[in-house]
């Protein structure tokens, strides 16, 4: 073999080896490059976060032979998706209703709210949403907001005062998605109802962001039947997140979820 087929031969390999790994590019966020592009995690809470075993509906008897008894590991997240200088958001933490540390963490990736031309949204719930807006004024300016059918619908309907805000700050621009509908960057959207009515998980290449399709891992990775407090449908939910982690570990992805311990876990 001529020596530059070999050089190329290892630079390939170690290409490869790169694309199927986490690294940290700072002390909040990590990310994974997949062949297209990037995904960053981005830890949205400050200091540790852990859900008190009694928010899931698990048996004391689970909890004390996985011994969290203390807690679940957890966290707030959010993830950017970028490919040739094009980025896109996907859910926007707490905001300025829990000091979330999503303004601080773009601007460590030298990144300006402007810069985000797409956010798209898991659900719509407070810890998701609550980073769009700062004093009722869309942080986001050129973005467009992407919220699923279902999802719009059901929180169009409510009373309920942050996801009316957000909706009107961001009229329109507010784009509507189902299932089987071209993202940007090709982002695959894939329904996970039970949580919320119109909950969506969001797969870019090797990576999974399942959203809150799990709450915590270190219970529900091996007992998909719990469920959390929050999750609105329990039958649905805990169908939806057997059928996406079975996926996840069938196509062995790197997982990542707004309440997951780390930002990426691979399977
Ligand atoms: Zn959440």
């Amino acid at each position: 073999m001529k020596k530059s087929i070999l050089a190329a031969c290892m630079a390939a390999l170690v290409l490869t080896a790169c694309k199927n790994k986490v690294e940290d590019y700072s002390e909040r966020i990590s990310f994974v490059q997949t062949q297209d592009g990037t995904v960053y995690g981005l830890q949205d809470n400050e200091g540790d976060k852990k859900h008190p075993a009694d928010l899931f509906d698990a048996p004391d008897s689970v909890i004390q032979m996985l011994g969290l008894e203390e807690g679940i590991e957890s966290s707030i997240r959010t993830y950017i998706v970028c490919k040739d200088n094009y980025y896109v958001l996907i859910d926007a933490g707490l905001g300025e209703m829990g000091h979330g540390q999503l303004l601080q963490n773009m601007q460590e990736l030298g990144l300006e709210p402007d810069t985000i031309k797409q956010i798209l949204i898991t659900h719509m719930h407070g810890d998701h949403i609550g980073g769009l807006l700062s004093e009722g004024e869309p942080v986001f300016k050129q973005a467009d907001l992407c919220i699923s059918v279902d999802e719009y619908e059901f929180w169009n309907k409510e009373e309920n005062q942050l996801q009316q805000a957000v909706l009107k700050a961001y009229a329109g621009r507010i784009v509507t998605f189902n299932e089987e509908d071209l993202l940007p960057l090709g982002i695959k959207a894939i329904a996970v109802p039970g949580h919320t009515p119109g909950h969506m998980a969001f797969q870019y290449g090797n990576v999974m962001i399942i959203g809150d399709a799990v709450h915590g891992w270190d219970l529900q990775k091996e007992h998909p039947e719990y469920c959390a407090r929050f999750d609105m449908d329990k039958d649905s939910a805990i169908q939806s997140r057997k059928q996406l982690l079975d996926y996840c570990k069938t196509n062995k992805l790197f997982v990542g979820g707004m309440h997951m311990p780390k930002a990426f876990i691979q399977l």
